[in-house]
């Protein structure tokens, strides 16, 4: 049976899947030329991350098709619905990245409480002749520890994120309308756990009592956080977005953070990706990434495994 790993996969997942009998093909084939050399190999199985498209004209022109794979939480690039009408099933990695992603986070929340993304701005233009000025500049960072942090979606990354928050000592509160409660296991190297309950509190509570908001959160068709919710929050809260971008309105971001409101900001997505505004790509309070949260070796590794586990649980092969 011949796989199209289009988009890649990790040589860990080509072995397993090698070694009981299927064909794994890495060549990264151009969009427009996809049909064409699906059906000359007549591959059976499609794995795609976000890059190639598997919508309803790839499907109709592709009868050989039996599975595809999404690398990846997403499916927005996949035509779900019309590949399972023809019997195409359709699976993806939803755990794969969440540690990924939460490590991300506080990447990027350590970086916002020391003021890095100013400091690593500035040391290499003034770092030889105005290195006492920048020291006093950075002086007044804050530690993580004993502060509360606002997690707004508990779910899969959310909660990701809650066991490295209470790791470090901080106090956690949460909102989503959709669970009432999370148990956190926070799991020592040791082997030793512990189980920690978080009962979500309305979003109001929320922005009223953290001291730093991140958002972890399905696409929305309006943004969550915007200028009312802003003024709900504390003076100098650092905020962080991570899932999609809109979900925070970046105009009213932008308004926030030259008021004072909000401190800094870290920033994975964007509104316009892959072409983000430029007033928040130059602005000198916001930390920022292109779209890496689940960009780790781990991440890779763990979506070739489930990828193959599941591929080989779906045709049994053993
Ligand atoms: P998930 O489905 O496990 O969790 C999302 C949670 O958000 C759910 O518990 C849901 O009830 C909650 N929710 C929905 N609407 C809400 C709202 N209006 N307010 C509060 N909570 C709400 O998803 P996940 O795997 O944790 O992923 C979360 C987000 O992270 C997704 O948007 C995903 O696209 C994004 N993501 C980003 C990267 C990256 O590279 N930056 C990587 C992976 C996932």
């Amino acid at each position: 049976m011949k796989i199209l790993a289009n988009d890649g996969i990790s040589q860990q997942a080509i072995d397993t899947l090698s070694k009981v009998g299927f064909e794994v093909i890495t060549t990264k084939v151009a969009q427009n030329q996809l049909a064409d050399f699906i059906n000359k190999e007549q591959v059976e199985i499609l794995l795609v991350r976000s890059a190639t498209q598997a919508k309803k004209d790839l499907i109709e022109a592709c009868p050989s098709l039996k599975l595809i794979g999404r690398g990846g939480v997403g499916l927005d690039n996949i035509d779900v619905k019309y590949a399972q009408e023809k019997g195409i099933k359709v699976i993806n990695t939803p755990n794969a990245s969440s540690y990924s992603v939460a490590e991300l986070t506080f990447a990027h929340l350590f970086n916002g409480v020391r003021f890095l993304y100013d400091a690593n701005r500035n040391m290499p233009l003034e770092g030889d002749t105005h290195f006492a000025q920048l020291k006093k500049n950075y002086a007044k960072g804050q530690e993580l520890r004993g502060k509360t942090l606002g997690i707004i979606g508990l779910g899969r990354i959310g909660k990701a994120v809650a066991t490295i928050a209470l790791g470090l000592g901080m106090k956690v509160i949460a909102h989503d309308p959709h669970h009432e409660k999370a148990t956190i296991t926070l799991s020592f190297f040791d082997g030793r756990s512990l189980d920690f309950d978080i009962y979500t509190i309305k979003k109001e509570e929320l922005l009223k009592q953290a001291d730093f908001i991140t958002l972890h959160v399905p696409a929305q068709k309006d943004a969550i956080i915007g200028e009312h919710e802003f003024q709900q929050m504390k003076d100098g809260v650092g905020i962080i977005n991570l899932s999609r971008g809109g979900v925070v309105d970046e105009d009213a971001l932008l308004h926030a953070l030259e008021h004072g409101k909000v401190a800094f900001a870290g920033l994975d997505v964007y509104r316009n990706e892959p072409t983000p505004s430029i007033k928040i790509l130059m602005h000198p309070h916001i930390s920022l990434s292109p779209h890496i949260g689940a960009s780790t070796i781990e991440a890779q590794e763990r979506i070739g495994d489930e990828l193959a586990e599941q591929i080989i649980k779906e045709f049994k092969k053993n």
